[in-house]
């Protein structure tokens, strides 16, 4: 590689621009061996010992993320985006508190309500793109963690991210942030304060809807960290070999498809929200969404792709909507290369924040006329 400092795109593109020394091969080889040779005075001189907590591959999808999300203390890949984010929880201690996003993926809420209770975490839900409020439920020397989703899924709240660290580090806690769907190209929230970035790599960071995993990056190699680390080690909530070179393959395209899908996004936020049949869309990128003067300051080149409808004529006119569609694929998960339409509330039942009447829309690399056509015919198909 060059010795001129070089953008995070041109790494990416070439991950990291490694070489295989036996073969010249410009994609290196995956790694499968579960283990590896010791030398004769025993010692481990390779720094690779057992497959669990070592492996080449992941290590190199690794050095790819630590990269994009300048995280100084790097990244560690987990086999979900839940296995990671559920890691940052187990490194506390039962009794800990935690104020966490009231609006957030709700696997991890459901999770934080069940089983995190249950191991003695005391978890408070507040709207944390509210700072007061944050503030207010943040209690100095007993809380822990302030867990963040920005933008959160699926209304596309957005949190100040610096604000929130200010917060968090004035009560001695840490500020964990779910950034999975800025995506380091748009938002950085170690470089804003933020002590932990955490990614479901299942979405855009791999970016064709084959491959589950996910991903926690880290400012500083602290107490905190190595806790992490050793939770992830010993409960082997690893990724293999191959889903990390897939992963890898994945974050050499990310600027493309990132810079594409979310212009689309945009381009769609502006044109339903001129339709007829669409009572309020809900989009970061749009100046009347609440969290848009935050959003352009802590967002560079885009707002993400991710956007949702409210429905007229309420919760039967949005499931009909969705079952109207033909380009759009109607699928839970968000990020991949094609465009995804999900009913919500009837994926997160009681409890959820989200409106019966909402649609989600992923939004992926195809043409943006055809999707907003596409979405047109389905919203008007029911109407004579
Ligand atoms: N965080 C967000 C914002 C998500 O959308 C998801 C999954 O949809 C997750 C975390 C969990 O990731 P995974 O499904 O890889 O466990």
């Amino acid at each position: 590689m060059t010795k001129r400092p070089l953008h995070p795109r041109s790494l990416a593109a070439q991950a990291m621009g490694k070489i295989d020394p036996l073969t010249k091969a410009v994609v290196p080889p995956i790694h499968v061996a579960t283990t590896y040779i010791r030398d004769a005075d025993n010692a481990y001189s390779s720094g690779f010992v057992y497959g669990r907590p070592d492996n080449e591959t992941v290590h190199e999808a690794q050095a790819v993320l630590a990269m994009l999300e300048e995280a100084k203390a790097g990244a560690l890949l987990f086999g979900s985006g839940m296995a990671a984010a559920t890691a940052v929880f187990q490194a506390l201690s039962p009794g800990d508190h935690v104020v966490a996003s009231k609006v957030m993926y709700w696997a991890l809420r459901a999770w934080l309500l069940t089983e995190a209770t249950r191991w003695g975490l005391k978890i408070e839900f507040v709207e944390t793109d509210d700072l007061a409020a944050l503030k207010a439920a943040v209690k100095p020397g007993i809380t822990k963690l302030i867990w963040a989703e920005t933008p959160s899924n699926p209304l596309w709240t957005i949190t100040d991210i610096a604000a929130a660290a200010e917060i968090a580090h004035a009560a001695g806690a840490k500020l964990a942030v779910d950034s999975t769907c800025a995506s380091p190209v748009h938002t950085r929230p170690l470089t804003l304060g933020a002590d932990i970035v955490m990614h479901a790599a299942t979405k855009v960071l791999n970016g064709h809807s084959d491959v589950v995993a996910g991903a926690l990056c880290a400012s500083e190699d602290d107490e905190f960290w190595g806790r992490v680390k050793t939770v992830r080690k010993m409960q082997g909530g690893i990724l293999g070999p191959f889903e990390a070179y897939l992963l890898m393959r994945g974050m050499r395209t990310l600027h493309l498809r990132q810079e594409r899908q979310s212009a689309s996004a945009m381009a769609l936020a502006q044109k339903l929200s001129a339709h007829p049949l669409v009572s309020r869309v809900l989009y970061p990128g749009l100046p009347q969404h609440p969290g848009h003067d935050i959003a352009a300051r802590q967002m560079q080149g885009g707002f993400g792709y991710m956007l949702s409808i409210q429905v007229s004529g309420g919760e039967q006119a949005a499931v009909a909507a969705a079952a109207r569609v033909e380009l759009y694929k109607r699928a839970t998960s968000l990020g991949g290369v094609e465009s995804l339409i999900e009913h919500r509330a009837s994926i997160e039942g009681a409890g959820s924040p989200c409106p019966p009447d909402l649609l989600r829309l992923s939004t992926g690399i195809e043409d943006v006329e055809d999707l907003y056509a596409d979405l047109d015919q389905a919203l008007k198909a029911g109407h004579g």
